[in-house]
């Protein structure tokens, strides 16, 4: 009998119903599959049962690897390993389907690092990725909305998102506290460019560190009161942090790595 541990943000799926939407998602058969976090198994055998080509798992608790290898033996790899320490440009495969139920402590972890490291060559087709719908409603939050910010931003740079559907906690056991969003995320083909990502992620970290007040502030911080910067993109320093678009951010991150060169 498999013991959940909370540490690892253990909540598996129980629910056959949400396990076969996750699972028909996208087409997968023949198709490479990455999971993380596979936990049980519950989702791995749905995923399976669609003839993908290569299956990898990357799973930190030893004694569910164990479990994993008993049920699957040789028709998956397992990774018994921490996601956050795999260098995951060099699972390097455009074709890689990545599904997970992550583990909530470290989901916005795993999908910022992912995101600040992608390259111009993708290393996945797209991401099937569950989060606490909470989390979910900061990621595809629009400009204008109280969940907008730098979730917001920094997802919506190179990956076009969708909801498939919200989680209740009952499809769980044990059952979270909270309801759950099952994701999308396929890769942009156009998109700003920016020299460093991280770049992108200093601005909006300073821009959104006082969500409520004017930009005035932060702007002159990072632009030295370069008023034409303000002029040319269309920005009133009087505006608050939510109220510029993702695009403007993306243009503001354009401007200061020019201004920094
Ligand atoms: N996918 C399973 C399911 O839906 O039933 C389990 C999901 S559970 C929310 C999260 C899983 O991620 C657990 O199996 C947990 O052990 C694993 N996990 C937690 N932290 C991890 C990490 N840093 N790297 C890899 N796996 C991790």
């Amino acid at each position: 009998m498999i013991k959940a541990k909370k540490s690892l943000g253990q909540n598996f799926l129980i629910d056959k119903d949400i396990i076969n939407i996750i699972a028909d998602v996208v087409e997968i058969q023949n198709k490479d599959i990455l999971e993380i976090g596979p936990g049980t198994g519950n989702l791995t055998s749905a995923l399976l049962k669609k003839n993908p080509k290569k299956f990898i798992v990357i799973e930190k608790d030893d004694d569910l690897a164990e479990h994993l290898y008993k049920i699957f033996g040789d028709k998956i790899k397992i990774l018994k390993d921490d996601v956050l320490k795999i260098e995951e440009n060099s699972l390097n495969d455009d074709n890689l389907i990545v599904f997970g139920n992550l583990p909530y402590n470290i989901s916005t972890e795993i999908l910022c690092r992912w995101i600040l490291n992608l390259k111009n060559n993708y290393w996945f087709d797209c991401l099937v990725l569950m989060f606490q719908k909470e989390v979910a409603d900061r990621i595809i939050a629009n400009f204008d909305t109280k969940n907008y910010g730098r979730l917001s931003i920094l997802s919506n740079w190179k990956l076009k998102i969708e909801k498939v559907c919200d989680i209740r906690p009952s499809s769980f056991s044990p059952r979270p506290k909270i309801d759950s969003s099952l994701l999308l995320f396929k890769p942009k083909k156009d998109f700003y460019t920016i020299q460093n990502p991280y770049n992108l992620e200093k601005i909006t970290r300073i821009f959104f560190m006082h969500r409520r007040k004017m930009i005035k502030k932060p702007f002159n911080q990072l632009f030295n009161g370069n008023s034409q910067i303000a002029e040319r993109l269309n920005i009133g320093l009087n505006m608050r942090p939510q109220n510029l678009n993702y695009e403007t951010y993306y243009k503001l991150t354009d401007e200061y790595e020019k201004l920094n060169s």
